[in-house]
């Protein structure tokens, strides 16, 4: 039977930790604050909305919901964004993406003040993931995994880690994260050859390519952790990952569920962002002052 990696024991770890930190802040005159672009009413939106409502009330986070048309103008949007750079009370922003096909989603994203994208949004933010920069912060998705893979204890340095996707959302972000961590890392996608031979041969295999219960057991092997980031629905309409979860569970060494797994711990990652950038203002609030005196 594999350790079953719950996203809950992460979460409960990083709140004990962040619970502290915004008390730290707002004694310091500032409440941590994440601003929340909806555009219209999709149901995926609302739903991950109101989680990670409850997530920030649950640490004293504050959350400044901005809800626009579905069909806003690009400019309107912008305007949106530009005003968010501006407010010293948001340290963050999320925004709910795809956006409308006539909408520039890359001028959005790269509009957005690098220190308040929580989400590696921007191209300034991607770029410090490649580079390991410190401009922005990286997907909390991709860095979701990482802190899974750190919470219990799997070495990351010297494993190969095989990962199925390539999106800047988590594919490209998560295999750059794990380099510089020095595990050597095999991106894969759907032109890949021998997809289960490649995953077989992994310590480690991340699955984000969202195709319902794609990966059965024949594309693992005892012994292996498996990241499952996938967050689909299947023909019956049940909530599943991108792994078939009871088909995988008895052979591995450490499985992630869905739900209950990295999407858990994406929206902790997402709060611990907003508080990180709540004390870069402070800190860098207090440098200013110092440097006028
Ligand atoms: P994308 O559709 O952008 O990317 C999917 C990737 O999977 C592509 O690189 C694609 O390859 C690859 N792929 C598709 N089919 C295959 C195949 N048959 N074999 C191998 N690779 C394949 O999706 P995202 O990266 O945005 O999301 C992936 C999943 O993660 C989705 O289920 C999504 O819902 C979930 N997700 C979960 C989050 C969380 O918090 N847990 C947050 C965001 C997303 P190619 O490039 O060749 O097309």
């Amino acid at each position: 039977m594999a350790q079953r990696l719950a996203g809950k024991e992460v979460v409960t770890d990083l709140a004990h930790d962040l619970r502290g930190r915004v008390e730290t802040c707002i004694r310091a005159g500032v409440h941590p604050t994440l601003a929340i672009v909806r555009l219209g009413e999709r149901p995926d939106d609302m739903s991950y909305e109101r989680t990670a409502t409850r997530r920030a009330e649950g640490l004293g986070v504050a959350i400044k919901p901005y809800v626009l048309d579905e069909f806003v103008p690009q400019a309107a949007l912008l305007a949106t964004i530009q005003s968010i750079n501006y407010d010293r009370t948001v340290h963050g922003c999320l925004l709910f993406r795809p956006l409308p096909t006539f909408i520039d989603e890359r001028a959005i994203c790269d509009a957005l003040d690098a220190r308040k994208d929580v989400d590696g949004i921007s191209l300034r933010s991607l770029a410090s993931v490649f580079t390991d920069a410190t401009q922005g912060y990286p997907p909390c998705t991709a860095e979701a995994c990482v802190v899974m893979l750190d919470h219990y204890h799997i070495p990351i340095a010297g494993k190969h880690v095989v990962v199925v996707g390539r999106s800047l959302v988590i594919g490209k972000p998560v295999a750059m994260m794990l380099l510089h961590r020095n595990a050597s890392v095999t991106i894969c996608h759907s032109k890949t050859e021998n997809l289960e031979a490649m995953c077989r041969s992994a310590d480690i295999v991340i699955c984000a390519t969202g195709r319902a219960r794609a990966f059965d057991r024949a594309y693992f092997r005892p012994g292996q952790t498996v990241l499952d980031v996938g967050i689909n629905f299947d023909t019956q309409g049940h909530l599943c990952g991108d792994v078939d979860y009871e088909d995988v569970e008895p052979v591995v060494g450490a499985i992630t569920p869905v739900p209950g797994g990295i999407g858990s711990v994406t929206t902790s990652v997402t709060m611990e962002h907003t508080v990180h950038a709540a004390e870069r203002a402070i800190a860098a609030a207090a440098k200013d002052s110092s440097s006028r005196h």
